[in-house]
């Protein structure tokens, strides 16, 4: 993060398995602020399009983060360029505290034992900041293996801000979440977007049409439409990819 604006550009990127396309050609754009969904029938590549920017499959084609190619970097050289995400099944320690937690994943440079005996007066103002933006500042000494299924997803957002993430790709983030928790995601999401880049993989059109400021529609791998929520929704072949699901 900082005062530039940060950018992420994805240029024909293309991933295969055994020979199928499961991404082809795919152009986004995503600026600062942009609190972007990525939305489509089961299948269509959205979760391979976030492996593929994160390093965890292999592609082709371009993506840039700034002017900076990530494609062919390694997963841990990805996330020190400040691109960050999230899995559908949230992957805290659940023995450690939510505290250290966040320490482990601001990490770099400490040891663990150096940030078990730390006392409570140290943490860092990053983490700080981190834990009143999730929500948790009252739970930062509990396990995170006893948060409720909400907190753990805003744990790993957490984790994603302490390592300064500027770009956070989050997979499917309010599965399995009451309404209430749909509700105070949303909102950390607008917080935690205005100066980051944020996008949203989700299933839940609710959720969508309440949040997205822009929207990507994925089938079969190709970008189908891309606009305003009104924008996409008004699309006969977005109308036509939902109506045969
Ligand atoms: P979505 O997230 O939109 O539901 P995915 O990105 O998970 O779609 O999958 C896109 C397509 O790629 C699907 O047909 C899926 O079966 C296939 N696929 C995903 N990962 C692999 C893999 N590791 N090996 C082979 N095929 C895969």
């Amino acid at each position: 993060a900082g005062m530039s604006s940060d950018y992420l550009e994805v240029r024909g990127l293309s991933v295969e398995f055994d020979g199928f396309k499961a991404v082809s050609d795919v152009d986004l754009t995503l600026l600062q602020g942009d609190l972007r969904f990525l939305i489509g029938p089961n299948g269509a590549g959205k979760t391979t399009i976030i492996d593929a920017i994160t390093g965890l499959v292999p592609a082709t084609g371009s993506v840039q983060k700034s002017g900076t190619e990530l494609l062919g970097k390694k997963v841990h050289q990805i996330a020190r360029q400040g691109v960050g995400r999230t899995f559908q099944t949230a992957s805290v320690f659940e023995e450690l505290t939510v505290l250290q937690n966040l320490d482990i994943a601001a990490g770099a440079g400490r040891s663990m034992w150096t940030m078990l005996r730390r006392r409570p007066a140290a943490v860092p103002e990053a983490i700080e900041e981190a834990l009143e933006t999730i929500g948790l500042a009252d739970l930062r000494d509990r396990p995170a293996g006893v948060l409720a299924h909400g907190q753990k997803q805003w744990l790993e957002i957490g984790m994603l801000l302490v390592q300064d993430a500027s770009v956070l790709l989050l997979d499917e983030p309010v599965a399995g979440m009451s309404h209430e928790e749909r509700e105070e995601t949303g909102a950390l999401l607008r917080r935690i977007g205005a100066a980051r880049t944020v996008v949203v993989v989700e299933h839940d059109m609710d959720f969508m049409r309440s949040y997205a400021t822009s929207v990507t529609v994925l089938a079969r791998g190709k970008v189908l439409a891309e606009g305003t929520v009104a924008e996409v929704q008004a699309n006969p072949k977005v109308q036509e990819v939902y109506l045969g699901t």
